[in-house]
């Protein structure tokens, strides 16, 4: 039985604002979109961390035994200068800088995101998909609600026509915003603008003879709005309507409310079940900012090369710091913090090397299937990390109780234990344990626990063909096993 029917999950949606019970549209199958980087210049660490979010909850919901479907895709064309309507795309204005082809900065850049995701122990995506290759589906889509009337074309340009869109739909529901109160408090259009109303959004963009990023349309050469990809890529791959669509909260509005107002012009029904925001991280209590210099890079973290933190904090203590946190709350990062994060992050990881090392008793004095359960009803929650570390520290708390002879586990417990504490610490929050990896014999007897365990599971199957095969293997390795009335033990000969 998969784990997902006895653990319930419950998920915050920002579409009604309350916590609603998660059942994905297709048994057993979860369909999640993210909104990927600009790939303009070296990824944020705000980004990094609604990333992070989403890994993590990409994590559980594999965990939960759910075949996920990730799509996060690339954004490499169609996003302006500043967010604007208007103006030069981000990365042709760093290529116009740097002398390069745009191509080049999206190589660059897609290079640099996916060498600071693999550090922080990422996943990838299921599917990563860019803008650029999918020009096609996004003048389908135009075509398709220009066709239903809810959008129309101005010198080679098409705009959503969002006040006819609000007569039949909901503009805003997402923000919760009245498309009344947006049109009283914006300024009246510049004699130059093309739109009938300042909230009309572009679909596509006439390209000026300048404009470097250009594909040719029905309407001429130009290139696509940013808000039209993601309607594209993520039906696409994910289907008309999906399971969960995730980004940070800054791109709530307009960038999300518009991908909602293009899937129901052109799908006619709502694109997403489950909107996710992913809040901001800040530093020493402000805004982070390349303008203010109140910035960092995860790379002159992991380097120490900076000037506003006092020593280097490896990618597992980031992690750990941003995991202590839950992904619905404002985050600050400060030196403090993070000292105080790579304690904690050390403490946890001794005390799963210790485990493996205690002696065993015939009791357990601490309940491990309660706590086991704490764990998953804390994730369960809406995937709250926080809790879920303040329960693997109370069984840290046992650890050095059991070590310093004042409790006792038994043989079953600690294997028990043992798989549930490197479970949550590292399949589900992707912590990883940097002594133990420096460490041969630590990863040893780490995978000599885990054949242990699935000998178990085979057993307890009546798969003995199996655990026979294991013990055998084990010993044509020099490794022998030992059944004993609390559990299998090894030794290396
Ligand atoms: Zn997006």
């Amino acid at each position: 039985m998969p784990l997902y029917q006895s653990q319930k999950l419950r998920i915050q949606n920002s579409l009604s604002g309350k916590k609603e019970d998660f059942t994905p549209l297709n048994e057993g199958y979860v369909g999640m979109y993210v909104c990927g980087p600009t790939v303009y210049s070296n990824v944020h660490l705000g980004n990094c961390r609604t990333f992070m979010s989403f890994d993590m909850i990409f994590r559980y919901l594999k965990h939960l035994g759910y075949k996920v479907r990730y799509v996060r895709n690339i954004t490499d064309a169609g996003h302006l200068v500043d967010d604007a309507e208007d103006g030069e795309d981000k990365i042709a204005k760093k290529a116009r800088l740097e002398k390069l082809e745009p191509m080049e900065v999206v190589q660059r850049y897609t290079v640099d995101f996916h060498n600071i995701l693999s550090q922080f122990n990422f996943l990838p995506p299921s599917i990563e998909p860019t803008a650029t290759g999918h020009i096609i589906e996004q003048i389908e889509i135009i075509k398709d609600i220009l066709d239903k009337g809810l959008a129309y074309e101005v010198n080679g340009s098409v705009y959503f026509d969002v006040a006819k869109f609000n007569e039949t739909h909901e503009y805003g529901k997402l923000s919760g915003r009245k498309l009344e109160d947006m049109i009283a408090n914006t300024r009246e259009l510049a004699a130059q603008d093309e739109k009938n109303s300042p909230q009309d959004f572009a679909l596509w963009k006439r390209a000026e003879p300048q404009h470097i990023m250009r594909w040719p349309s029905p309407w001429g050469d130009g290139f696509p709005g940013w808000h039209l990809e993601c309607t594209a890529m993520s039906t696409k791959y994910l289907g008309e309507t999906f399971d969960i669509h995730g980004g940070g909260m800054d791109l709530k509005f307009p960038h999300h409310e518009c991908e909602i107002a293009q899937a129901e012009a052109s799908y006619g029904q709502s694109p997403v079940r489950f909107w996710m925001h992913a809040n901001m991280l800040t530093m020493n209590g402000k805004k982070m900012a390349k303008s203010t210099g109140n910035n960092i890079l995860p790379g002159e973290i992991f380097t120490g090369d900076n000037d506003i933190l006092s020593k280097a904090f490896s990618p597992s203590v980031v992690r750990f710091f941003m995991m202590q946190a839950h992904y619905t709350s404002i985050l600050d990062l400060s030196n403090d913090a993070l000292l105080a994060s790579e304690k904690g992050y050390r403490k946890l990881m001794e005390s799963i090397d210790v485990l493996g090392t205690l002696n065993t008793g015939n009791t357990t004095d601490f309940d491990i299937a309660s706590w086991r359960q704490k764990c998953y009803d804390a994730m369960n929650d809406d995937f709250n990390t926080p809790i879920l570390i303040a329960n693997l520290f109370d069984a840290v708390k046992h650890i050095n109780l059991i070590k310093e002879g004042k409790e006792s586990i038994s043989e079953i417990d600690k294997a028990n234990l043992m798989t549930s504490m490197r479970t949550f610490s590292f399949e589900v929050l992707g912590l990883e344990n940097e002594s133990a990896s420096k460490n041969e014999s630590g990863k040893l007897s780490g995978v000599v626990e885990l054949l242990i365990q699935l000998r178990k599971e085979a057993r307890e199957n009546k798969d003995f063909a199996t655990s026979d095969k294991i013990r055998d293997e084990l010993s044509a390795l020099g490794i022998q096993l030992k059944d004993g009335k609390e559990g299998t033990t090894f030794s290396v000969s």
